[in-house]
């Protein structure tokens, strides 16, 4: 007999593809997609998606790390990787001999690859970065030319892009533009200095949204593969964004159900007390599964299509709902902490507002006990 399951992620293959589709018919057939895959893709498995967005037309991953690259690679072979991160010394080697192209913001990090690429005699296309306001990566534009021409000098490098990222680009079109204006200053740079540069890149999912003057031809979408919205305070996106589903689902079952009586309180803390007799539910997940304790006290669930509020700390492995409005509550019954159920949907953005977090982290925060289910034609 299969063991049932308390906590799991359904992953909607179909949603992916899908949106992957929506992205390619923004940027048209010229621009290349690199799919953002970092974080075990963003929480829905990274060997399972690798797949799907290679038989999709991905171009190119974007990763964290070389384990992510490697996976990938265990996939499938003939993708390029870039890595979005810099190199630790010590991680130089490793990803000259596994071809995973690297993120350079400086001149040591030009002459270590350098000097590795001549060593294992590799030659290594190499993506510069250009820091334009997020302050995190990036030579400063002012410095960009001076790095790019050093790099054409060095033996074993190829300059195959050049990138920025932006900082802020759901909320705040005045500094995007300013990021984009630098980056813009540097490639009319390039082009007096006869630096030519064949792939060019800007654009994060909010500024897909946001900013068809950042296409370029390359764009490295992540949040809006999987199907959710990067949001925040502008509200001049493109019509597009109605078109993305949201592929991650995250569910678990009630596992009993109790009438308390008003006085009660409940859980750790005793931070909810019941001001009426009350039905609640106890579920089968809980923060050991990722869904997030600070959605304690104000988290909603979904309960035979209906929204019930979580009662007290979330604990963890287990989380209590108000379900005293249900006509009917069993144990067994299902419960969505994302997804749709009946006629009720929560995303993962909405439980990231009541937690006082990102649907980005909300992602990435499901834990490795949370088994990954995979539904649409393209399951394996
Ligand atoms: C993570 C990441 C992205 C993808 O960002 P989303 O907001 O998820 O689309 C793009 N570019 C870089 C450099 C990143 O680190």
């Amino acid at each position: 007999m299969k063991t049932p399951l308390r906590c799991w992620a359904e992953v909607d293959l179909d949603a992916l593809r899908s949106n992957l589709a929506w992205i390619r018919h923004r940027v048209g057939p010229q621009v290349k997609i690199l799919t953002v895959v970092k974080a075990d893709a963003y929480g829905h498995g990274l060997k399972q998606i690798a797949a799907l967005l290679m038989q999709s037309g991905t171009d190119v991953f974007g990763v964290a790390n070389l384990t992510e690259a490697h996976t990938i690679r265990s996939v499938g072979r003939g993708w390029p990787i870039l890595m979005l991160g810099a190199c630790l010394p010590d991680e130089v080697e490793v990803a000259v001999r596994d071809e995973v192209r690297p993120t350079i913001s400086s001149l040591g990090e030009a002459k270590a690859f350098s000097e590795a690429a001549v060593r294992l005699g590799k030659n290594v296309p190499v993506h510069v970065k250009v820091d334009t306001g997020m302050g995190r990566l990036g030579v400063f534009a002012e410095n960009a030319i001076d790095l790019l021409q050093s790099i054409q000098s060095l033996p074993g490098l190829a300059l195959e892009g050049l990138y920025t990222h932006y900082a802020s680009a759901e909320d705040d079109s005045l500094f995007s533009r300013e990021q984009t204006q630098r980056f813009r200053e540097v490639l009319v740079a390039c082009e007096s200095a006869d630096i030519h540069i064949p792939l060019v890149h800007a654009s994060n999912s909010a500024a897909l949204l946001h900013k068809a003057d950042s296409t370029f031809n390359l764009v490295r979408p992540g949040l809006l593969v999987y199907g959710e919205l990067p949001q925040g305070k502008r509200t001049d996106a493109t019509m597009l964004q109605k078109f993305f589903r949201p592929a991650l689902s995250l569910k678990c079952r009630v596992s009993l159900v109790k009438s308390i009586s008003k006085g009660d309180s409940l859980s750790y803390g005793r931070t909810f007390v019941a001001y009426e007799n009350m039905r609640v539910a106890t579920l089968t997940a809980g923060y050991g599964d990722g869904y997030p304790r600070s959605g304690s006290n104000k988290a909603e669930v979904l309960v035979n299509g209906q929204r019930c509020r979580v009662l007290g700390r979330i604990t963890m492995d287990q989380t209590m709902v108000d379900v005293s409005h249900l006509a009917q509550v069993s144990p067994g019954d299902e419960a969505v902490l994302i997804g749709n159920q009946g006629e009720g949907t929560i995303t993962a953005s909405e439980l990231a507002g009541w937690c006082g977090t990102i649907p980005w982290e909300v992602m990435t925060a499901i834990t490795h006990r949370v088994p990954r289910i995979y539904r649409g034609s393209q399951a394996a």
